[in-house]
């Protein structure tokens, strides 16, 4: 960046921060993204001109809403909901729904942010929105979580439509929420039309949405380890979390002939030495999905394996990382560590896993490292295939959007390299994210002029 960039950087993050007080999340992807932008913008006096990055940094709106629900020993409760809708300027606003307790506006507007740039990448006609509550499904019996979730879609469906703002699931948010959700919906409005995504196969569900984030993290590694003539095969994989994108992300890298060592949830991270082969990510994915229990289980079970409670699986020796838990799991000591341990390549399942400083550890020491934005876009994509097949009313096989998904990681791949590589022939693949993210939104927005 020249001089006079940096000092309207600098005044640019002084205002965002002014602007958005206690929203910590929102300014760290804000930040990370307007430093790449500002370098392509330096001389491009259009996007200047109309503030365009200063308008997709400021959401559309943010809708918050009361939603209260009674819990089975008839407690009244009382949650708080939002939908934030970021920026529609190619396409209806697209992105998930969270539930846990962590929630608040500065995580679901960093998430809005983020997915604007995510959704453009895919090449797909989709905006960026977020949306999610404050509530806590553990530990819920299924009819609490049925009231809740017709309570929240009691006022979220009025802000939502397959032509407005097509919400899908995220941490908290699986199958069985999102058919509670979209029968109220249905009930409502007594319409039966595309308004979310990751629903059931039988009522309009796509093939291959659950394990898309999953399977897409780990096209983008392959695709990294192309560009330096290296595969996933024979390669040890740490992964965290072990929820929808964990167990996939995991089972796609078994198919690919790689060695998970780890899997983790809030408790701590397992390590198994022998690996997890397909039939102990089934066992995972029993654990989590039907009977809701805790990794540490996993020990009980595989006597070989390793519970470390309270602790994350970044210390663990091993060639690839795929953090696919929460935001900011990889902290720069936990970046450190894996560089220390001579990490390859991280792709990220995950939003914004890594630090600013932990991206920083990666990019300086060679690591190929695949941000959030474009390594796990696929989910958003099959998503984006899932609003299709409803509009035509058609289910695709599984082949078919298998092919098409593999396509879609390598095109975002490609537009990473169009826009981050570096004179030195490597790539920067967050500025090559950011940057061709940013364009093909800007460059809508310049065609509407000022609204
Ligand atoms: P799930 O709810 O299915 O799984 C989340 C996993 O992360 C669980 O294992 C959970 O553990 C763990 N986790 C959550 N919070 C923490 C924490 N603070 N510390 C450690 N572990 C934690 O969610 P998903 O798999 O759908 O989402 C995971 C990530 O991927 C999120 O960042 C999400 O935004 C992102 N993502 C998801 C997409 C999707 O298609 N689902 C699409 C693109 C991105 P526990 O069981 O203890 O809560």
């Amino acid at each position: 960046m020249a001089i006079s960039d940096h000092v309207d950087f600098d005044k640019f993050l002084t205002g965002l921060k002014r602007r958005n007080p206690g929203q910590p999340e929102f300014v760290q992807a804000v930040r990370e993204v307007a430093q790449d932008v500002f370098d392509f913008i330096s001389d491009k006096e259009e996007y200047h001109a109309a503030q365009i990055l200063r308008r997709i940094a400021e959401p559309d709106r943010v809708i918050s809403f009361r939603v209260c629900w009674e819990d089975d020993n008839h407690n009244i409760r009382v949650q708080r909901g939002w939908r934030v809708q970021n920026n529609n300027a190619i396409g209806p606003y697209k992105g998930g729904l969270r539930f846990h307790p962590s929630v608040t506006e500065s995580i679901l507007k960093f998430l809005a942010f983020e997915q604007t740039f995510k959704n453009s990448l895919t090449g797909l006609p989709m905006g960026g929105g977020k949306g999610g509550a404050n509530f806590n499904p553990k530990g819920k019996s299924d009819a609490e979580i049925m009231r809740f979730c017709q309570s929240f879609m009691t006022e979220l469906y009025r802000h939502v439509g397959p032509d407005i703002d097509v919400p899908a699931g995220d941490i908290g948010v699986g199958a069985k929420e999102i058919g509670y959700m979209f029968g109220q919906y249905k009930r409502i409005t007594g319409r039966w039309e595309g308004v979310l995504t990751g629903k059931g196969r039988e009522y309009g569900g796509s093939l291959l949405r659950p394990e898309a984030t999953g399977y897409g993290a780990v096209y983008f590694l392959e695709n990294m380890l192309k560009t330096r003539g290296d595969s996933v095969e024979g390669k040890t994989v740490l992964v965290s979390g072990s929820g929808n994108v964990a167990t996939h992300a995991a089972e796609k890298a078994v198919q690919m002939g790689g060695k998970v060592l780890t899997l983790s949830d809030s408790s701590g991270f397992v390590h198994d030495p022998d690996g997890f082969g397909q039939d102990k990510i089934d066992w995972v994915k029993d654990l989590k999905v039907n009977r809701r229990g805790r990794i540490s289980e996993y020990c009980r079970e595989f006597s070989k394996a390793q519970f470390f409670e309270k602790q994350k699986p970044w210390k663990v020796a091993a060639d690839i990382a795929l953090p696919c838990a929460t935001q900011n799991e990889i902290d720069a000591k936990d970046g450190n560590i894996l560089v220390g341990n001579g990490i390859m390549a991280v792709s990220e399942g995950a939003n914004m896993p890594s630090s600013l400083e932990a991206i920083e550890a990666f990019q300086e020491s060679g690591v190929l490292y695949g941000p959030g934005k474009a390594s796990n876009a696929g989910g958003v994509a099959v998503s984006g295939l899932e609003m299709s097949q409803n509009s035509e009313r058609q289910s695709w096989d599984s082949d078919r959007l298998n092919v098409t998904l593999e396509n879609i990681m390598v095109d975002i791949h490609e537009r990473c390299i169009e826009y981050g590589k570096l004179t030195d022939g490597s790539i920067n693949y967050v500025k090559g994210a950011n940057v061709a993210g940013f364009k093909k939104v800007a460059d809508a927005m310049l065609a509407y002029g000022v609204v």
